[in-house]
């Protein structure tokens, strides 16, 4: 049901961007990856999906612009991309800091500045955030994560209500732990900060605050992103849709 709209989606070469893309595609949307990673990959990746590829870096903003002007009008846009640093707040690497707030929230604000007079003058649109049950909770460690989650969370809302009239809607998607290569890499850092084995930080830590003791998978999220796509969804705007096996409602 998406044949004729193209779709952005923000950190798709790896984990849920991917699954996004994936999902979107298989409804028809022409879809634009973005993300870093492997050449041949990526080159197999776009003929998978008949997809184009950006490789901007979305902590610079001339790179943002740049993709934005080579992508075209775009329907779909799913911010993404992000990353996770965990330390302590007062040994938090500052440039750690700049690029996490610059990465997981301030690269959405740009894509969306530059997409929105598009999906204005075609009457439709849906800008999707993947935010975090760290958009409404925090964890210590986390302190740039969280801070940008909770923004993404504050930024959606507020664009949704900019959009209300305009058939486009804003929401987030807050999946509490996916099992992606994000998830996987901060393992090591949380085993040196907290003095943990894997097995700990993955059943003490990780899945401590999941009720369900289960891994969401990036397909959850990728369902959910379509369905936010489809015309039944077109007064579900300025939400926080979680996928979190109940994380947030403890
Ligand atoms: P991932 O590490 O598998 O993928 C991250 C993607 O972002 C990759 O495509 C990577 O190339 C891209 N990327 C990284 N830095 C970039 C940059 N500077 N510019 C452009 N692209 C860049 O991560 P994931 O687990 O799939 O996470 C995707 C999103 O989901 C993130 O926003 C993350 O915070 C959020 N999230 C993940 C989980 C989880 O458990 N995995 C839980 C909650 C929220």
């Amino acid at each position: 049901f998406l044949e004729g709209k193209r779709a952005l989606v923000t950190g798709s070469t790896s984990g849920i961007g991917l699954a996004i893309a994936r999902a979107l595609h298989a409804e028809g949307a022409q879809i634009v990856l973005n993300g870093f990673g492997d050449e041949a990959e990526i080159a197999r990746l776009c003929e998978e999906l008949g997809a184009t590829h950006s490789g901007a870096d979305l902590t610079d903003v001339a790179a943002i612009e740049q993709m934005m002007a080579d992508a075209g009008g775009i329907d779909i846009l799913v911010n993404n991309a992000g990353m996770q640093h965990v330390a302590p707040v007062d040994e938090f690497p500052v440039d750690k800091w700049n690029t996490i707030i610059a990465l997981n929230l301030s690269a959405a604000f740009h894509t969306c500045r530059l997409a929105v007079p598009h999906m204005k003058k075609a009457g439709w649109g849906r800008i999707i955030n993947t935010a975090s049950a760290h958009s409404t909770t925090a964890s210590p460690y986390k302190a740039a994560y969280v801070a940008a989650k909770h923004g993404i969370a504050g930024l959606t809302k507020t664009v949704a209500l900019e959009l209300a009239e305009q058939n486009i809607t804003a929401n987030c998607i807050s999946p509490g732990y996916v099992w992606t290569p994000l998830v996987e890499s901060q393992i090591p850092d949380t085993m040196k900060s907290r003095g943990m084995t894997r097995e700990q930080v993955i059943n003490d830590v990780l899945l401590e605050r999941q009720p369900t003791k289960k891994f969401a998978q990036p397909e959850d999220v990728g369902a959910l992103a379509v369905f936010l796509c489809r015309d039944v969804a077109q007064n579900m705007t300025g939400a926080n849709y979680e996928i979190d096996g109940g994380w947030t409602a403890q």
